[in-house]
């Protein structure tokens, strides 16, 4: 238990680990964020607790009177055993981070897969306070998701159930997934992905129609260095093929939508990830205007997380005031 109400959240990221310490109604009293020290597998469970001690000294508290440390992490995970294995960011199989955290600070910690933990941050801090059936959705470098059914967070056997950015959405499977495999969602629509996507498509349309387009002034007409931010700059320039290609990829983020709404049935979806949140309306307008073609559900409310990038950091303070209170 807390004795000052106070906890730590970290939102440990394939480039970034991000640290809070904040108080017990997620109201973050000092943050650092740093880059992940990946020289070894023990470097990152001692950056936790060297930031932690680091965020107590200089706010006055003593580190043995906060609740706990909540760590939200990009699977896959045991969460019960408080480890990452194989991890796609991280080189190492097996990072311990609970059990060296708790040795080296003397307070609890936990482990949660870091959507799972944003749909907990989004319903204990955000826009799904007291909804029962409620689904957060990232869409940045991959894309994930986070469910809460009948008033319970969704975890599976090792933590993991999540995995969503894995759902076909293309039977033909033109494009290849991060993981191998030929039709997933992330495989078209994440941020690592859309540049294969419009790479695709280029090519498949008649050259004299694509020349003109600011989308390949952009690279210089090099495809090969086109990101997917060039695609919604352009858009945003009223490029015609840009917005084609933005309005194929939302029809194709409404299948995924409509396949989370057939399995969870939320009332309500908010959306976050950098792709999202950089994007607001040219991400979520087509999700809205197609996703009913593909669901058969009363459809649910869909909206940008009002928790923005933070959204991991409150899931992370949410898991440990859930599971270490
Ligand atoms: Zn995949």
């Amino acid at each position: 238990m807390s004795r000052t109400g106070n906890w730590i959240g970290v939102d440990l990221g394939g480039t970034w680990i991000r640290v809070v310490l904040s108080d017990e109604k997620g109201r973050f009293v000092d943050r650092i964020a740093e880059k992940v020290d990946k020289s070894s597998a023990v470097a990152i469970s001692e950056q936790i607790a060297r930031i932690a001690r680091i965020l107590c000294d200089r706010n006055g508290f003593h580190i043995k009177t906060l609740g706990g440390v909540g760590i939200a992490a990009a699977g896959p995970l045991i969460q019960d055993e408080g480890i990452l294995i194989k991890p796609t960011n991280i080189p190492f199989d097996l990072v311990p981070l609970t059990e060296p955290v708790t040795k080296e600070l003397g307070i609890p910690a936990c482990l949660i897969n870091d959507c799972a933990g944003a749909a907990l941050g989004e319903s204990q801090f955000g826009a799904a306070k007291g909804l029962e059936n409620f689904v957060f959705i990232t869409i940045g470098t991959g894309i994930g998701c986070g469910a809460i059914v009948n008033g319970t967070v969704l975890l599976g056997k090792d933590g993991n159930g999540h995995e969503v950015g894995h759902f076909v959405i293309d039977s033909a499977g033109k494009l290849i997934c991060g993981c191998g495999k030929p039709g997933h969602w992330e495989g078209y629509c994440s941020g690592r992905n859309i540049p294969n996507y419009v790479r695709m498509r280029i090519k498949e349309m008649p050259e004299e129609a694509v020349k003109e387009s600011s989308l390949l002034r952009r690279v210089g007409g090099d495809l090969s260095k086109v990101v997917a931010a060039d695609l919604f700059a352009s858009a945003n320039e009223d490029d015609s093929i840009s917005i084609r290609l933005v309005n194929e990829l939302g029809v194709l983020n409404a299948m995924g939508f409509a396949n989370v709404i057939s399995a969870y049935d939320p009332s309500l979806i908010t959306v976050g990830g950098t792709v999202t949140l950089n994007n607001k309306r040219m991400i979520l307008s087509p999700i809205r205007k197609y996703v009913g073609d593909y669901s058969i559900n009363r459809l649910p409310k869909i909206a940008i997380t009002p928790l923005g990038n933070d959204v991991g950091l409150y899931g992370a303070v949410a898991t440990a005031i859930k599971y270490l209170s």
